[in-house]
């Protein structure tokens, strides 16, 4: 149903989630955890390499 979203979890607090690919920024962005407030790159955030992959695919 949601084949266009990604896949996301937080390396620090782990919470899971998913999001639009549309409404994120590239994967070497700076991102910050929603729940926790951890500051990664984005592209850390991402759950699978495929997740990666849409990311990048999506946004330049
Ligand atoms: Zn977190």
């Amino acid at each position: 149903m949601n084949e266009a979203f990604v896949q996301l979890v937080c390396p620090e607090c782990l919470k899971d989630w998913e999001a639009d690919p549309t409404g994120l920024p590239s994967p070497d962005a700076s991102f910050s955890c929603p729940d926790c407030g951890e500051d990664r790159r984005l592209s850390e955030f991402m759950r699978t390499d495929r997740d990666l992959e849409v990311l990048r695919e999506l946004t330049d």
